[in-house]
């Protein structure tokens, strides 16, 4: 019998162990060229906490906590995951022991990332080959976030269609929601147009935004309901024709699971660094795909640190939609690596961080 096709459960090439000489927590502050705001809250500035593991061979690797400046999308914040970083998962990974930490699946991540990347250059393989990408470029789609007004909407959208970005996603909460979109739609019939409540809405607007936005020939609705609320998910995924995915309620792969399994959701935002890292993300990968979910790989404004794990990620077979993976200079004037850019065809090249310059 064959092996299985990687991307499909099939085992990863075994790495070799490396000896670890130091793990070092890194914050960094990063100006974004416009603030992002969402349901769940505003950014304005990237708080971003990176992990450098370092090996007696000289090498160095980086793992990216993209937790935000605030417990508002997710409990687990920038702050708070610096803190559990120094005095819990740091002293855990030089000890070599398990580290026993409930939550704060960005900063594990980050750890795992960060000495994922020793194992890796050490057998001289990118981490993208190494998990089962089959491409080497990937569509890119971009998150657009709640405007001030609509013309301000249609002049940021305008900016992303000439960028050539093959999708646009749409932040949405209730009072933003029909008029903009409708809007967009309106100046462009033919583009592949999301929206994402980031759980803004509950059950009982399902007769009147959600309802009217379900008209609006959209490719997908993103977490319209709490995280908490499959049962509402599934009984809206029932009622509207838009396809529904679900990003904050898929925090593992038992999450996706429980999420099929009551009908709750069409398509998976997989956020790699959300869910806790690479092994985390491959279960949620390899599921998805095994039950033939499409799956698109979604963004936390990482620097080129989580940006590169996004990418590979989003180059596996599971990863069938253009993913939020704008180009570095959608959110910095200087990402921490050699930029991210767009091409003319709306895709982006599959690579790795390369050196992090710290501001
Ligand atoms: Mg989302």
């Amino acid at each position: 019998m064959s092996p299985a096709p990687p991307g499909r459960g099939a085992p990863r090439r075994e790495l070799p162990e490396v000896a670890v000489t130091g793990l070092e927590v890194v914050r960094a502050v990063l100006p974004l060229r416009r603030a992002f705001v969402t349901a769940s809250g505003v950014e304005r500035e990237r708080h971003v906490v990176l992990v450098r593991a370092s090996a007696t061979d000289g090498s160095v690797g980086w793992g990216e906590c993209p937790a935000l400046g605030a417990p508002t999308y997710t409990g687990e914040w920038a702050d708070g995951a610096e803190a559990v970083l120094r005095r819990f998962l740091v002293p855990a990974a030089l000890a070599g022991r398990s580290h026993g930490v409930v939550g704060h699946p960005m900063a594990a991540g980050a750890v795992e990332g960060a000495l994922l990347q020793l194992r890796l250059a050490a057998a001289d393989v990118a981490l993208a080959p190494w998990l089962g990408a089959v491409r080497d470029r990937v569509p890119c789609g971009v998150a657009v976030g709640l405007a001030g007004s609509v013309d301000e909407l249609l002049a940021e959208v305008d900016g992303h269609v000439a960028a050539g970005y093959q999708r646009v996603k749409l932040k949405v909460r209730r009072g933003w929601d029909v008029e903009p979109v409708g809007a967009v739609r309106a100046t462009w019939p033919d583009l592949a147009l999301g929206v994402d409540a980031n759980g803004s809405y509950r059950l009982g607007d399902l007769d009147g935004a959600l309802r009217a936005l379900d008209a609006l020939g959209l490719e997908e609705l993103e977490q319209p309901l709490p995280a908490s609320d499959l049962l509402g998910s599934a009984a809206v995924r029932a009622a509207l024709i838009t396809p529904i995915c679900l990003d904050e309620s898929i925090t593992c792969a038992d999450d996706l699971e429980v999420a099929l399994a009551v009908g709750a959701c069409d398509h998976v935002n997989l956020k790699p660094a959300r869910v806790g890292g690479v092994t985390a993300a491959l279960a949620v990968h390899d599921l998805a795909l095994a039950r033939g979910v499409p799956l698109w790989v979604g963004g936390m404004l990482e620097t080129g640190v989580g940006k590169a794990v996004a990418l590979a990620f989003a180059a596996l077979p599971g990863a069938t939609l253009p993913g939020d993976l704008p180009a570095s200079s959608r959110w910095f004037d200087a990402d921490l690596t050699d930029p991210f850019e767009v091409l003319p065809d709306g895709t982006m090249h599959v690579r790795e961080a390369g050196p992090v310059r710290l501001p």
